[in-house]
């Protein structure tokens, strides 16, 4: 067994029946790193010290063997942010297919529709409600 096998091993025993990374733990951390660079760059000097418990809490999350109060807290996390973190989805998924397709909202239900790009004029029929209106796509 070579040396790196072995801090492998070390590694993989170590973390053997612990919590490791959720999706709780892993938002700890990315709002910990942003707000470092925030408070580094701003000189706020409280924010660099609440990111640094905030990245000690994660740790202490990741590296718990309290199962069941781990996965309360993620699961109460992942409930919370349901709907903002769809909300990131669907943005991201917009401007990703910005080229592709054009967006439009039901003008009844204020349902998301898409179109494909360089159709012309369309009439537009919600998936959701059965509105039919006309658009430039
Ligand atoms: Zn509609």
């Amino acid at each position: 067994m070579g040396f790196f096998d072995k801090i492998r091993a070390g590694f993989a025993r170590f973390m053997s029946g612990r919590t490791g990374v959720d999706q709780l733990s892993y938002a700890m951390v990315i709002a910990a790193l942003v707000m470092t660079i925030i408070g580094g760059i701003a000189g706020i000097g409280l924010l660099t010290l609440m990111a640094d418990a905030l990245i000690l809490l994660a740790f202490y999350r990741m590296l718990s063997k309290n199962h069941l109060k781990r996965a309360q807290e993620n699961a109460e996390y992942l409930q919370k942010t349901q709907k903002l973190r769809r909300a990131v989805t669907e943005w991201v998924n917009r401007v990703k297919n910005s080229k592709k397709y054009r967006y439009f909202t039901c003008p009844k239900c204020k349902a998301r529709l898409r179109v494909p790009r360089g159709v012309g004029s369309v009439t537009i029929t919600c998936k959701s409600c059965g509105n039919k209106f006309d658009k430039k796509a």
